[in-house]
């Protein structure tokens, strides 16, 4: 062991020094409190011996600070002191110490009490490991290795929590062995325990991204979470997963029409326009798992959402049109409207989340349509964005006088308008 000994009197430091060596320890030798906290602060100790008097720091405070500073990891610290009264020794274990020594100490009790403590000592790591084995065994699947159920949900509810605050796509495959019952039928419970094993690490492979999540959701059904990761990304890491399984040339001679273990699998992916929950999101998944099961399995199918916002586009421009169809498709519905009174009509009708106005139309002023919805209480909290192929300062003083709440040029920027629009669906 590693005994820091913090000792101001050079002959109590030499003896104290040479009681440890003897007892087959490795002392460090501090001089006084501050020394001793910059050795705790560098260095690795197993045990520390402390006299209590001492000028600057004495060893009651700089116990204090040494607690203070290893928290949670507890290190066995022996007072040693001239003082044998009963009110030295309780501020001593209320300082932080485990054990306390009346000086002159000999080098028969000093190496009892180490080895005493060292036994504590020993115990604590032990305890450590144990709780560490506890705690993986307590998060994995004992079959597969991956997350939990449990696992797996606790950490997905931090991911998604996370994506909605940043903003960021997330991505839910759920995956399920195909004719398992057949495989297990055929091969019997143990080849089916061990396809599984085969399987779920093929599967972590797949999925390695930081932050990334895979878990064992059931008896042969596997989920991942990925992070920022949208339908193209998601796509590609279930096809890879689909690929490699089938690569894995698991033999299935159940089955008449494949020859090996395949699995299908359904995708969704969450942005802001999209998602409500992570439980819906998950309920997709299955609904497309489902699909991909109905279609023929060793597949992989992506939900398609139905859009649950809906933008009123104010325009006469097909261009701007066409582009805000593309740019929304699977986000959100879009409504157009070219004049001012089916566009007021359309508003408290349908009552949209985001309406985008032209502010040059043919026939009406797209400013004035922008002022009836603000200065109508029934319509003022709808978020107006103002667009325009003109000048940019006009845009954004007119945006300003009659209260829209953002502005884009046009032609649209495909990101541009997608973050506003999320911006304001967020909100
Ligand atoms: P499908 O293609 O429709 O998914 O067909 P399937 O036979 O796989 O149907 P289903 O998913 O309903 O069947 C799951 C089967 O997986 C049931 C059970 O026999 C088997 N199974 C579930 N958990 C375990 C397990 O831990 N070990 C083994 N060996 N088999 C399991
Ligand atoms: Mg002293
Ligand atoms: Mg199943
Ligand atoms: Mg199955």
């Amino acid at each position: 062991m590693k005994i820091l000994l913090v000792e101001d009197s050079p002959t109590l430091r030499y003896a104290t020094s040479t009681y440890i060596r003897q007892a087959g320890h490795e002392p460090i030798i501090a001089t006084c409190g501050e020394e001793a906290l910059q050795v705790v602060d560098n260095t690795p100790v197993d045990m520390v011996i402390m006299d209590v008097e001492m000028p600057g720091l004495d060893g009651f405070e700089t116990t204090r600070l040494i607690r203070e500073w290893l928290g949670d990891h507890w290190v066995p610290i022996i007072f040693v002191t001239g003082c044998n009264d009963e009110k030295s020794l309780k501020e001593g274990i209320e300082a932080g110490g485990d054990d306390y020594l009346i000086k002159p100490v000999s080098s028969v009790i000093l190496t009892a009490k180490i080895r005493a403590m060292g036994r504590i000592a020993t115990m604590r790591d032990q305890l450590n490991e144990a709780n560490k084995e506890l705690l993986f065994l307590s998060e994995k699947d004992g079959l597969s290795g991956l997350y939990n159920r449990r696992t797996f949900d606790t950490k997905a509810e931090e991911h998604w929590k996370l994506s909605t605050r940043t903003q960021e796509p997330l991505s839910i495959l759920l995956m399920d062995i195909d004719h398992f019952k057949l495989y297990n039928d055929t091969y019997g419970h143990q080849s089916g325990d061990e396809c599984i094993r085969l399987i779920s690490t093929a599967i972590k492979r797949c999925v390695n991204r930081p932050g990334d999540l895979v878990g064992r959701y059931g008896g042969e059904e596997f989920i991942a979470l990925l992070p920022n990761t949208t339908e193209e990304g998601a796509l590609h890491v279930a096809e890879h997963i689909r690929k490699t399984i089938e690569a894995l040339r698991l033999k299935h001679r159940g089955l008449t029409q494949n020859d090996r273990v395949t699995i299908s699998i359904g995708a969704s992916v969450t942005n802001v326009t999209t998602g409500t929950s992570l439980s819906h999101q998950v309920a997709m998944a299955d609904q497309a798992l489902y699909k991909s099961k109905h279609k023929g399995r060793n597949r992989v199918t992506l939900a398609t959402y139905t859009p649950n916002a809906c933008v009123l586009a104010v325009d006469n421009d097909q261009n701007s049109l066409a582009a805000l169809e593309e740019t929304l498709d699977g986000h959100c519905a879009l409504v157009t409207s070219q004049s001012k009174e089916e566009s007021l009509l359309l508003v408290s009708e349908l009552k949209p989340d985001i309406i985008l106005i032209n502010a040059h139309l043919l026939d009406t002023n797209g400013y004035e349509i922008c002022q009836a919805l603000k200065g109508n209480d029934k319509t003022n909290e709808t978020p107006v964005i103002l667009t325009s192929d003109g000048e940019k300062e006009e845009l954004e003083s007119f945006s300003k006088k009659f209260h829209a709440n953002a502005y884009l040029q046009k032609p649209f920027n495909t990101h541009q308008l997608l973050a506003k629009i999320r911006l304001y669906l967020s909100k």
